[in-house]
């Protein structure tokens, strides 16, 4: 089947300009930066959208759809746009079903949820898990895939084993047709008067029936006989529930990708939530003894089984993942004890017992524990984009990558496959879920090479040959048809079964709008290839997006970390046609920490925006970096805050600095309700002149204390408690001359000044071994300096620094001193903490939770969310102060559900951020502060002796 003729009108823009007419103007873009954003999804293809709509209700699909098919535009749904096949991207109008993202209703005594199709998995299985329940597929996406796509693609994953896929947990979808009705698509028994009316008044389902019906034989006939598959319609589900007095419409939604409605809501089958896992990582020497500890362990009734080869092994890693250099390959198995009786360390005993007759490469693996079991997950959930990593021209490349053979036949598959790339000296990952005998095929090809390119094309045609004719599989186990696995859905099923697939989707989509293109499309699966794209770094997996606290908020691509990448690295991007997009990023990084490809868009950004300075921040800085007479104003400020810090008077000043606020951005304001830190009228140097090396002293080793602007500057006692408990550490640190660490600087695009300050500090701490950090932004930066200075003694001394910067919760952690502690409130005080974003870029996640949770008094709460950016930072509060308030509502969730008396973090803006959300509803301190109470109640017992 052909893509539609599309009857555009003669400027592409008119069709953004007669949707904003439609829906509103917020709900419908059409710049240079969304479009760029939304071409690309995460397989290889590229193609570029004339518009995009951000859906926030049924109304507004139904509109889209109705728009879409008067005018003969192809329409392609989207969710997160993780999907490999390229069935989220196409030439018309992107519906982006995001913004529909809440969970509507759970029933926990029967087991479902009623969900918008917006909803990341993630997301839903964390509010499920408060009633011990689960929504059952897990795609290994399931950090960023939504619902939509899930539904669409019939996605599962790693316990398809004891869930099953989507299609085998949906009780029913509400799907907008082709024509804008609405169909409620449940399972209804024949007869039923309600089906009955349905079938009155849409010929395409009477005609779906009647096809299922009169095609038994051959729907029969062509069915997969291996355990999964998701090429083609479904019309064996169908099949199956006529022949039992079913009508099961999900069955044909499910798994449809887009082709033949919009789904708006979704009831899903849930299951109980385990009571505990166990995870154990067997290690194999010989392929084929995989093939033969299949079965056995099988038997045990995994609720996972997964498995990755030698190159994959390879090309992650061995050594980096603990894995042996003789294994074969590497089996992941995982079991469930449903009940508190189940006693998995005997389970864990049983599979041992099994796997040790085999010829292993080292004993087995067990984790119980969530933490030590996300571990072992780690490299396989990631594993996609972390081969990004293994070369600059090479990427992995899905063409092959869904297919299923019978479970017992898999290590035949896998040698089949090492031979054909081998032949082709192609690279090549293979994993996948090896219980259900489905593997994941990913060679790494460069495909901007002619022989590469041929490479794939025969690899394409010989691998899914091979599996349908020697293995008798499936090409598509999960991950969708999309444009990749098009051209082969006619190979799979045969002329008579494709024909019926052409009946289905013309009678949903006579006009052929929805979806153009995906698996049903005689169009070759070279056809939009992104061959740019293919040679850049970034996996487009979108694993950032589920962390930017931007995308969070707006739920649209090109205000995304993926996005930015697109837009930035564009060859039509210049900073006026992307200025919105580029001054919106928080310099947070928390992209950085979670891209396995190891990519940090923030820093392309801060790159851009380097070329673009802002000028007003300049000169702050400039004049900042003279010392006096800013610090001098900073004092007056002090001083005079009570004047100044009342409501009146703030009116006043948050008009009058508006107008100076603009020059730093559009955005910028001075909120007059914001809960300002107190500025310390004797600044922190000041108060610990002592500290000071004399002007011309020459230290030699020993602690230097870094304490950055807000410490100095601020009346927090934030500076004063590391140096207390520094000193309790027999520790008396210097405070030697110091600039702004340069986070603040280079986010206004002033890269030369931070470079400036950087080389100050460089010289100003050359020669001490120790340089205790306690704000989060300096940690990083300090340790990040290497990146400012080309090859040389620079960048050499730098990365001495870098090596000798420690954040006060890692000094307390190594120190051998144990200074005693005691409760520093009568009762118990419950306490959570804010991993700042900055400070998990640095690397320091788990000391300051240890620290937290060893002090006296204190109940430790770990807080749903603590990983995610609270919205500060650095200067962001006023940058953007009502994107940075909406960022901060799910931290205010998240502290909210937890109960917390206190909030502990690191960074001076996230504490500016917390106190001026939580309106004291919860105290806000730094870790160090939490230390010196519980130090000083210790001495305060010691001198009252009872
Ligand atoms: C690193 C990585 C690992 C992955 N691992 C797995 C895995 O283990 N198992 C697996 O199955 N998949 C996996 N995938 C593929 C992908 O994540 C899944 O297919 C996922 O379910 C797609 O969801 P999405 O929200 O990104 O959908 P999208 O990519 O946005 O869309 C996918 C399809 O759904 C359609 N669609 C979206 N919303 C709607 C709607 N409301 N109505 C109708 N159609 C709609 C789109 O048109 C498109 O056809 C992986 C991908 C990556 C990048
Ligand atoms: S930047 Fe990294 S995490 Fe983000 S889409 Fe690209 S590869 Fe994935
Ligand atoms: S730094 Fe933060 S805001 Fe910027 S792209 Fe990365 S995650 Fe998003």
């Amino acid at each position: 089947m052909r893509a539609p003729t599309l009857i555009l009108p003669d400027r592409s823009r008119a069709i953004a300009a007669d949707l904003r007419a439609a829906l509103g103007a917020g709900k419908v873009k059409d710049d240079f930066p969304t479009k760029t954003a939304y071409a690309v999804d995460a397989s290889i293809y590229r193609m570029e959208p004339k518009a995009v709509v951000l859906a926030e209700s049924e109304d507004d699909i139904a509109a889209t759809v109705t728009y879409a098919v008067s005018r003969g535009i192809p329409l392609t749904p989207r969710a997160a746009g993780t999907n490999l096949t390229g069935s989220a991207v196409g030439s018309g109008i992107i519906l982006d079903v995001s913004r529909m993202n809440r969970l509507l209703e759970v029933n926990r005594d029967e087991r479902w949820a009623r969900v918008q199709p917006g909803i990341v998995l993630a997301e839903l299985n964390k509010q499920l898990a408060r009633q011990g329940l689960l929504f059952g597929p897990d795609p290994s996406s399931g950090d960023m895939c939504k619902l939509g796509g899930m539904l669409a693609n019939n996605s599962s994953g790693p316990h398809t084993l004891r869930y099953g896929s989507v299609k085998d947990n949906v009780h029913r979808l509400r799907v907008c047709l082709e024509s804008g009705a609405w169909l409620e698509a449940r399972s209804y028994g024949l007869g039923d008067p309600v089906l009955e009316g349905l079938l009155a008044s849409t010929p395409s389902l009477r005609q779906l029936v009647t096809l299922t019906q009169s095609h038994a034989d051959l729907i029969a006939a062509k069915r997969p006989t291996v355990s999964k598959n998701s090429c083609g319609y479904n019309l064996f589900g169908l099949a199956d529930g006529l022949a039992q007095g079913q009508f099961d419409l999900p069955k044909l939604f499910v798994g449809s990708e887009g082709t033949l409605g919009v789904v708006s809501e979704a009831t899903l089958r849930l299951v109980e939530k385990p009571k505990a896992t166990l995870t154990a990582l067997i290690h194999f020497r010989h392929l084929e003894d995989v093939g033969a500890a299949v079965p056995a362990l099988l038997a045990l009734e995994p609720s996972a089984l997964e498995v990755m080869d030698a190159n994959t092994l390879d090309l992650i890693g061995r050594a980096k993942h603990g894995i042996p250099a003789d294994a074969a390959a590497t089996l992941l198995a995982e079991l469930d004890a449903d009940s508190v009786d189940v006693d998995l360390r005997e389970q864990a005993e049983r599979m041992a017992a099994v796997c040790r007759p085999f010829r292993l490469a080292a004993d087995l693996t067990l984790a119980f524990d969530p933490e030590q079991r996300e571990q072992l997950w780690k490299a396989r959930k990631a594993l996609y984009p972390t081969l990004y990593r293994f070369d600059p021209r090479k990427k992995p490349i899905n063409f092959v990558d869904d297919v299923v053979v019978p479970a017992d036949r898999i290590s035949e598959l896998i040698r089949y496959l090492e031979e054909f790339f081998a032949g082709q000296q192609v690279p090549v990952a293979i994993f996948g879920h090896i219980g259900n005998g489905n593997a994941h095929i990913v060679p790494l090809l460069d495909v901007n090479d002619s022989n590469d390119f041929e490479n794939m094309v025969q690899g394409y045609h010989e691998i899914h040959d091979a599996v349908l004719n020697r293995f008798g599989g499936s090409i598509c186990g999960e991950h969708g048809d999309g444009r990749i696995r098009a051209e082969y859905v006619r190979k799979m099923f045969g002329d008579g079964l494709y024909n019926l697939f052409v009946q289905v989707k013309k009678s949903f989509d006579p006009s052929g709008v929805l979806n153009p293109g995906i698996k049903i499309s005689e169009a070759s699966f070279t056809e939009h290839i992104d061959y740019t794209r293919l040679s850049k770094s970034c996996a487009t997996c979108a694993k950032c997006n589920a962390v930017c606290p931007v995308y969070d908020v707006f739920q649209s691509e090109d205000m995304s970390s993926r996005g930015w990448f697109e837009i930035v690295t564009s060859k039509d991007y210049s900073y006026l046609n992307s200025k919105r997009v580029v001054e919106s990023c928080l310099n947070c990084k928390s992209c950085r920490t979670a891209c396995p490809a190891g990519i940090d868009v923030s820093d392309l950004i801060l790159k851009k925006r380097a070329e673009h300075p802002n000028r007003l921040a300049g000169w702050i800085f400039r004049w900042q970096a003279k010392g006096e007479p800013f610090g001098a104003l900073l004092r007056l400020l002090g001083k005079t805050q009570p004047l100044w810090d009342r409501p009146l008077v703030r009116q006043i000043l948050e008009w009058v600095s508006t107008p100076v606020m603009k020059r730093l951005a559009p955005t910028a304001k001075l909120p007059h309700d914001l809960l300002l830190p107190r500025l310390a009228s004797r600044h922190l140097r000041d108060r610990h002149a002592d500290l000071i090396p004399p002007a011309g002293a020459k230290p030699s080793g020993g602690v230097a204390y870094f304490h950055g602007c807000a410490a100095n500057y601020f009346d927090d006692g934030v500076g004063d408690a590391v140096i207390a408990v520094l000193r309790k550490h027999g520790v008396d640190p210097a405070l030697p001359p110091q600039r702004c660490s340069g986070t603040p600087v280079q986010t206004y695009g002033h890269q030369d000044l931070a470079r400036e300050g950087a080389r100050f500090n460089l010289a100003s701490f050359a020669s001490y071994d120790t340089v205790v950090t306690g704000c989060a932004s300096c940690t990083l930066m300090l340790k990040d300096y290497p990146a400012l200075f080309d090859e040389g003694e620079e960048r050499r001394q730098a990365e001495g620094l870098a090596k000798k910067v420690v954040h006060i919760a890692e000094f307390v952690s190594r120190s051998s001193a144990h200074p005693a502690m005691a409760a520093a409130e009568t009762g118990t005080t419950r306490v959570t903490y804010h991993s700042s974003c900055h400070l998990r870029a640095a690397g320091v996640t788990k000391e300051p939770r240890k620290i937290l949770s060893a002090l006296p008094g204190v109940q430790y709460a770990e807080m749903p969310d603590a990983d995610r950016c609270a919205g500060g930072a650095g200067t962001f509060l006023v940058k953007d102060y009502d994107t940075s308030q909406k960022i901060f509502e799910r931290k205010a969730r998240a502290i909210d559900q937890v109960g917390a008396d206190v909030v502990a973090t690191s960074c001076p803006a996230c504490m500016i951020q917390l106190k001026h959300g939580l309106k004291g509803k919860a105290d806000v301190k730094h870790v160090a502060q939490l230390l010196q109470e519980s130090y000083e109640a210790a001495d305060g017992q010691k001198a009252t002796p009872r």
